[in-house]
């Protein structure tokens, strides 16, 4: 296994910079997830670490080496891509195989590790079909046996589970977690999926607009999101980011024509906010309770929907041109009348200034 560095790596083609000032450090069987929103520059930034692309400028270490000219093959890194990849004319048992092959392991043995990954990946019924015949799901699979029987010191993946169904992807995640605490792989795992990236990594790199937007733990970034961007990226459903004014003892709260206010004094403010200031609130949907009548500090909405979970069930209150999601950790929500009172809990607020960034 290995540790990798990127310093002040940067892209660009032709106009567009698609990577800007990337530095990152990865330590040795770290599973990092790349996220943020389609364009931001997670896949190049992983072609680069796997030496498919060239960085304008910046370099890369593996394990201390600077490798930021050698060539794709001799990085030692195992890729799986949204495009598999797979060898057409040869078997899955083949293609999963064939990094065993080059190194020249017995065929006996190469079949036992090959079908000891494809079982738990739920493709050992395929072994002897060729990629043409399978699914696109089921040749993404075969794309992950594969990086895994090649035990390269680096595994990079790129949406490798985009294309399965909702309980492959599942199984498919806990196969590649569990093998991440067995073999300890060191992992850059890019995504857009915020799910995904909380339930695989050790460490969420959020990315926008070519640049790292923050760096922490999933419960890190889930519980301080360092700006507006994070706060609404992560978390399904994401923050609520309230427009909000600081007018002497009241905080309003800033709804178009239903501008409400709520009382401050329980509240925790940050010092940089002084009268007049506007700046917008986060709470997240579990942290507001929902009451059928007013009570001190709360402020009052129209029911707009309520959507049944399973487990869980969330209400969207409308209070003037906002729409304000609750979550209720009850199967139903309860019968509500049209016209409802929402209680924030003060010590899960969240303060964000006009440049979108956390208020100290
Ligand atoms: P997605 O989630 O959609 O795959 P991403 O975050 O991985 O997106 P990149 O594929 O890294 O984003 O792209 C970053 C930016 O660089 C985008 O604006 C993209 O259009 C541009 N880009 C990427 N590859 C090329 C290329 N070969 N030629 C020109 N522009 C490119």
């Amino acid at each position: 296994m290995a540790s990798i560095a990127l310093s002040h790596l940067r892209k660009t083609f032709g106009k567009v910079i698609a990577v800007n000032d990337v530095s990152l450090t990865i330590a040795d069987g770290e599973f990092v997830a790349l996220l943020g929103p389609s364009g931001c520059g997670k896949t190049t930034t992983l072609r680069m670490i796997s030496g498919l692309e060239m960085p304008d400028s910046g370099s890369i270490y593996i394990n201390g080496k600077d490798v930021t000219n050698l060539p794709a093959r001799l990085r030692d890194v195992a890729m799986v891509f949204q495009d598999y990849a797979l060898y057409p004319h040869m078997t899955i048992l083949e293609n999963i195989g064939y990094p065993l092959k080059v190194r020249g392991v017995s065929k006996n043995a190469l079949t036992a590790q090959v079908q000891a990954v494809a079982a738990n990946l739920q493709i050992d019924e395929l072994l002897m079909r060729r990629p043409g015949q399978l699914s696109g799901g089921q040749q993404q699979r075969v794309a992950v046996a594969r990086a895994v029987v090649h035990r390269a010191q680096v595994f990079l993946f790129d949406e490798p589970l985009s294309n399965l169904d909702a309980k492959l992807r599942l199984e498919a995640r806990a196969f590649l977690k569990h093998l991440q605490r067995e073999v300890g792989i060191t992992a850059v795992y890019v995504t857009h999926d915020q799910a995904e990236a909380m339930a695989l990594a050790d460490k969420i790199v959020v990315m926008k607009e070519g640049g790292i937007v923050q760096v922490g733990t999933p419960l890190e970034i889930y519980r301080y999101p360092a700006n507006t961007f994070v706060a609404s990226f992560i978390g399904s459903p994401p923050m609520n980011l309230l427009s909000c004014q600081l007018d002497g003892s009241q905080l309003q709260v800033l709804a178009g024509d239903d501008t409400q206010s709520i009382g401050i004094e329980r509240m925790a403010l940050p010092s940089r906010l002084t009268a007049g200031s506007q700046f917008t609130l986060g709470i997240r949907p579990e942290h507001i309770r929902l009451k059928t009548t007013p009570t001190a500090n709360s402020i009052r909405g129209h029911l707009y929907v309520t959507q049944t979970l399973g487990s869980e069930s969330l209400v969207i209150v409308r209070v003037g041109d906002l729409l304000i999601t609750i979550r209720l950790f009850q199967d139903e929500a309860p019968p509500l009348p049209d016209v409802v009172y929402l209680c924030f809990e003060t010590d899960h607020l969240f303060f964000y200034g006009q440049d979108g960034q956390v208020l100290q």
